[in-house]
């Protein structure tokens, strides 16, 4: 399978925060297996996987594109690109001495890690081993333990002998599907993508809603939301986006009720359609881009108000997180760019003047009992309109 290059090289991921999860171990080995076997298919790959370690046997020339897409993948805390040899001191030495010849140092140091303790030599004893080899192969070289320019780290394990040089940092968290579905409110701003983005990196699955209120709404509004789905579909297989036309319920709140507690009134609709979309495509928590003290509704009195009328858990991850640092993520995970294309959404429509900041629960039932709710939210639940987002690269740039 390998593509002509002359040294055998893989990718040796580490799996991080999973080795926490004793019992649940092979799940989430096996999670994470097959979710790079899928993202993988594309390629020509050899995935290789065991309780302390994976890793991809790939061709050369696909390197950096694989790269990309493993810096995706929740569940990889970090990796390295080794070569790779049978655990025996010939092939290592044999190995070591063909890769130094193509590298340039001054300095250097040997970390050896043996964890096969069958192996007959100790670590320490190896690192004299291998750091005598590389001395006598080299001119003008010195060991140096503090800050040498190359590092050459020595794993060598049962199976086989892993020897690299540099460090990933994968995407950390735990594999997608480790844990149920969520339902992530997804509006066209900045706060809710990233909720998205770190309940997928808890290991959740994630359906999105977003309502939308033509033709107080733009289509284009629509796409930004598609395009935002894409970029988070690209952390996990793929993401069904539930669209609902939210357009009656918001002309009758505008109609009948008290214009400072429209934006409450609004929410609540918003969570109780949610709520009965969770229980229809089995989600288990709502998940979305609130913060607290941000807006309105987004005080601790309104949340609770709003919140009243579901009893299904609500995440918020980006809840105490500052806006700064809610928008460094945002461009981290490149949504940042689509969020602030200024197309309006359903909140910012109808935006009163002055939302009530400390809504009393009393009046937003006696507000919203104006109107026939219950028969308007079954019909928005009846006719949701799902779309199926991929995580193809694809960019839906000519959606915008
Ligand atoms: P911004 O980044 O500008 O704050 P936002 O999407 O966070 O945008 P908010 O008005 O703060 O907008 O709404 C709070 C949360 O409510 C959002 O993060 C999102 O989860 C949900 N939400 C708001 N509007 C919609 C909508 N039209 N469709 C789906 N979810 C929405
Ligand atoms: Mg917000």
């Amino acid at each position: 399978m390998r593509g002509g290059d002359t040294m055998d090289r893989v990718i040796l991921i580490k799996y991080g925060e999973l080795t926490t999860k004793k019992s649940n171990r092979n799940y989430f080995i096996n999670t994470l297996y097959n979710n790079i076997k899928n993202k993988l298919s594309d390629y020509n790959v050899n995935i290789h996987k065991d309780r302390a370690k994976m890793y991809i046997e790939f061709e050369d020339k696909d390197l950096e594109t694989i790269k990309s897409i493993i810096n995706k993948i929740f569940g990889i805390h970090t990796y390295h690109i080794a070569y790779i040899v049978e655990s025996n001191d010939k092939s290592i030495q044999e190995k070591l001495l063909e890769i130094i010849k193509t590298k340039e140092f001054k300095t250097f140091k040997i970390e050896v890690k043996r964890s096969d303790k069958k192996f007959p030599i100790t670590s320490q004893e190896y690192n004299h081993v291998l750091g005598g080899l590389v001395l006598r192969n080299t001119s003008n070289v010195t060991v140096d333990v503090h800050n040498p320019e190359l590092k050459i780290k020595v794993e060598i394990r049962e199976d086989k002998t892993f020897i690299y040089f540099d460090s990933y940092n994968g995407a950390g968290g735990y594999p997608t599907g480790t844990q149920s579905k969520g339902m992530l409110m997804l509006s066209g701003g900045i706060d809710s993508p990233v909720a998205g983005y770190y309940a997928l990196k808890r290991g959740m699955k994630l359906d999105a809603i977003y309502f939308e209120a033509i033709p107080h709404t733009s289509i284009e509004a629509r796409n930004k939301v598609i395009s935002l789905s894409k970029k988070l579909a690209l952390y996990t297989d793929y993401i069904n986006l539930h669209v609902v036309n939210f357009t009656p319920i918001q002309e009758e709140i505008y109609k009948n009720c008290r214009e400072d507690y429209c934006i409450t009134i609004m929410r609540r609709m918003m969570y109780r359609i949610a709520s009965k979309l969770c229980e229809k495509y089995k989600g288990l928590v709502i998940v979305n881009g609130e913060s607290v003290g941000q807006v309105a509704s987004q005080t601790l009195t309104s949340m609770r108000v709003i919140n009243e009328v579901t009893n299904i858990p609500v995440i918020r991850p980006v809840a105490c997180m500052d806006k700064i640092e809610i928008m460094d993520v945002a461009r981290k995970i490149d949504t940042y760019d689509i969020s602030i294309i200024p197309f309006e959404d359903c909140c910012t429509v109808f935006v009163p003047k002055h939302p009530v900041i400390n809504p009393k629960l009393e009046v937003a039932i006696k507000e919203e009992n104006k109107f026939d709710y219950e028969k308007l939210i079954e019909e928005a639940v009846n006719t949701v309109n799902t779309i199926k987002v991929d995580n193809k690269e694809q960019e839906y740039s000519d959606l915008l």
